[in-house]
């Protein structure tokens, strides 16, 4: 009420004042430091548990990888051994191993991203041009493939191993993301910090939940699909390496995931 009129505070209320502000500001302090607190923890919490899973996921991986051995060791005689060289049935169980092969691998990739890593000076166009039969392989009929490379990109430093499996796994997520025809897009271009990776696709688009939580370890929404791990290491490869990822996605319309990679230094 006294506000509402000009009236002169005298000191003992000015003391007042200042000291019900400051207790005010002492509880907005430690409210503010909480949950500052708070989600450090919840970042600590979540960077031990990736540790967690990563450990487990790579002890997995080599059991797994021993079996998996022994399994195709025999099913390798089994198949010689068929009378009449009608190998159809073995030949299906060979292939299912090998694509158990295949998960260990990602398990592997992911469990230990920093592993055997052996950087090389590349320059992306050829790396893209070597894969591209692998991608157009992994497509089918009814999908267009269309790459693209500006000229003279800068070299970047990278595992070439590792580069692949960006390229590929973006353009798996590209072709799982068309169930009818549709086009992938591969394009490489200059960028300011150096190369820019594009892996477009005119697929189904993610709404905001799945984009919020794409490039999160072992999310999915291929039920009994996918291992939700394709994103994430494409993530981990790629911040390793200095460089960032961007996803700009229209639901219905498609997603294009940008990968910029700085150039390497003389
Ligand atoms: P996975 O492919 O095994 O499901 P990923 O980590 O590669 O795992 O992708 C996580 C999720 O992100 C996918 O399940 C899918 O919902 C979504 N996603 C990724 N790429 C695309 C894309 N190009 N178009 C639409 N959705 C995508
Ligand atoms: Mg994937």
């Amino acid at each position: 009420n006294d506000c509402a009129r000009e009236r002169t505070w005298d000191v003992a209320e000015i003391e007042a004042l200042r000291a019900a502000a400051g207790a005010l500001g002492g509880v907005i302090e430690r409210d503010l430091s909480i949950d500052a607190l708070r989600e450090s923890n919840e970042r600590l919490w979540q960077a031990r548990k990736m540790e967690a899973v990563g450990r487990l996921a790579a002890g997995l991986a080599h059991d797994l990888r021993n079996y998996l051995t022994v399994v195709v060791g025999y099913g390798t005689f089994i198949r010689e051994r068929l009378p009449g060289g009608d190998t159809g049935d073995a030949d299906a169980l060979l292939a299912a191993a090998a694509r158990v092969g295949d998960l260990i691998d990602r398990l592997l990739a992911f469990s230990r991203p920093q592993d055997t890593v052996t950087l090389e000076v590349l320059d992306i166009g050829t790396v893209i041009r070597d894969v591209e039969s692998v991608v157009r392989a992994l497509l089918p009929e009814a999908h267009t493939l269309s790459v693209s490379v500006s000229p003279g990109l800068d070299p970047v430093l990278l595992d070439r191993g590792q580069f692949e499996r960006v390229i590929v796994n973006l353009a798996l997520n590209a072709r799982d993301a068309m169930p009818g025809p549709g086009t992938l897009g591969i394009l490489a271009r200059p960028d300011p910090a150096g190369v820019a990776l594009e892996v477009a696709d005119t697929g189904m688009g993610m709404d905001e939940a799945t984009r919020a939580r794409a490039f999160e370890p072992f999310f999915t929404t291929k039920a009994g699909q996918g291992t939700g791990l394709g994103l994430s290491m494409v993530y981990g490869i790629v911040t390793g390496s200095g460089g960032s990822v961007d996803l700009a996605t229209v639901p219905g319309a498609g997603t294009t995931v940008t990968v910029c990679l700085p150039r390497a230094q003389a």
